[in-house]
């Protein structure tokens, strides 16, 4: 019945009813509740995706970041469906276990760096970052420090909606709606790449974190919270040697250091994990999205046995946890997941993919004058769009240069992403599945050159 239904429906029936009851993130609800869906999926299969239309696009950001294994996957539904038949669901609240979980909590503690042997599920990203808040709060509680409850962030880092996750968020719109004021989250000035700018002569030289460590007394602050690869504050990388840095700082200090994973974990920089590039040990680390390539919903933060020892010193309940912590189908599928990205070589892909896409950036940079200040690790990649890349001269807000890149990339059939959350910022940025074949970089490349020459065309 569900099949008739669905041939029998069509892209304006389904566009009625998502405009009638359906309120979108991160879109403009006026805008969608009057345009509707832009487009509506109906399958996908490797790093290609079709809409209803029967339009095949190429994902180029594997839908947000997630989608590592690429789409399609036979094994992963097959295991869903085998734990789903056993059982679907059960709890690992009050102390219940379940086979997945526990495998998948000793699979993670193999391939994590270090000691990070302990984790707690969470259904996602932002819960993950606010349990890392949390339990940092805890863990110097226990230790008898109750005032150390600060968390430092960086400007454009990118770490959720749920509450202390958004105001973590150094993205104006974003750190303004989480409804909090919370002045226990500190966000700092500089991003991830600006960090380098300030004492350069200083080879520890940790930016402004340091700065605000000073200032709040190290005694108040938890924990420094950050992204090895900042994502969707529009891709930006670490200056060399700056998280090496940022962990010697946090150890000075006595502060807990939270890795955000969530978008460079499980390969896509071309290492298992994103601090692994720049061999930096993190005390807890969030991770969600690509542990199950986005086939199901989960989530958890992995912390050292520093940290672990002392939570599991305590002697009391512990007030914290979500319904899916542990969700033996959705850890059922995680843990198929790394074994295709494992069996598949998929983080060694990733980095060679890395490579033939930078030489597709290099060609983008020689051709158009616009394309400039590209950057990639492994399969996390952007660039900027500016007007005068030479005289540093952004293009006129009015231009909407990334925005109609991205128009002009979808009607090409390649779907990718922009950032202008700030004037004149027009950041660009491609991160497909790590299955992705040289083939399909080239014709990513090809889409993005006919792209920015139609856009250049009408300036
Ligand atoms: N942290 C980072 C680095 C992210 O990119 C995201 C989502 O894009 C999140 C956290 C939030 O994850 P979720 O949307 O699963 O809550």
């Amino acid at each position: 019945k569900q099949e008739e239904l669905l041939t029998k429906t069509n892209f304006d029936e389904l566009s009625n009813l998502d405009k009638k009851h359906i309120i979108h993130p991160v879109a403009v609800p006026k805008v969608h509740a009057s345009v509707g869906p832009k487009i509506i999926f109906s399958e996908g299969k490797g790093v290609y995706v079709k809409d209803v239309h029967n339009r095949s696009y190429i994902d180029g950001v594997s839908m947000l970041w997630n989608v590592n294994v690429g789409h399609g996957r036979k094994e992963l539904a097959d295991v869903a469906h085998e734990q789903m038949m056993k059982m679907a669901y059960s709890s690992t609240f009050y102390g219940y276990g379940n086979e997945p979980a526990i495998r998948l909590a000793e699979k993670i503690a193999s391939i994590t760096p270090g000691d990070l042997n302990t984790i707690f599920y969470t259904s996602g990203g932002s819960e993950s970052n606010d349990t890392a808040f949390k339990l940092s709060r805890f863990y110097w509680e226990q230790k008898g420090f109750k005032n150390k409850r600060k968390i430092i962030s960086l400007r454009r880092g990118y770490h959720g909606v749920t509450v202390s996750a958004q105001r973590a968020t150094g993205i104006d719109a974003f750190r303004n709606f989480s409804g909090s004021s919370d002045p226990d989250i500190l966000n700092a000035k500089a991003h991830l790449t600006e960090c380098e700018l300030g004492d350069k002569s200083h080879p520890e030289f940790s930016g402004c974190i340091r700065s605000i460590i000073e200032s709040e007394g190290a005694e108040h602050v938890a924990a420094v919270i950050l992204e090895p690869i900042q994502g969707a504050g529009g891709v930006h990388l670490p200056p060399e040697g700056y998280l090496k840095a940022v962990r010697k700082l946090c150890d000075e200090f006595n502060i807990l250091l939270i890795a955000d994973e969530v978008i460079c974990g499980f390969g896509r920089t071309g290492e298992l994990f994103g601090v692994n590039n720049w061999e930096v040990v993190p005390d807890l680390m969030s991770i969600a999205k690509g542990i199950t390539s986005g086939y199901s919903h989960l989530g958890g933060v992995v912390m050292n046995n520093r940290v672990a020892d002392v939570i599991k010193e305590y002697d009391d309940v512990l007030p914290h946890g979500f319904t899916y912590s542990g969700h033996p189908t959705a850890c059922a599928v995680g843990l198929k997941n790394i074994e295709i990205i494992e069996n598949e070589r998929l983080v060694e892909n990733a980095h060679q993919m890395g490579a033939e896409l930078e030489k597709g950036f290099n060609y983008l940079n020689e051709k158009h004058e616009i394309f400039t200040n590209q950057r990639n690790v492994g399969l996390l990649a952007g660039f900027d769009l500016m007007k005068d890349p030479d005289h540093n001269i952004p293009f006129e807000q009015s231009k909407q240069a990334a925005v109609s890149v991205v128009d002009e990339c979808y009607k090409r059939g390649l779907l990718i992403r922009c950032f202008d959350f700030e004037p004149g910022m027009n950041i660009i940025a491609v991160a497909p599945p790590l299955t992705i074949t040289k083939q399909e970089i080239e014709k990513t490349i090809s889409i993005l050159d006919d792209a920015l020459a139609s856009f250049s065309q009408k300036l």
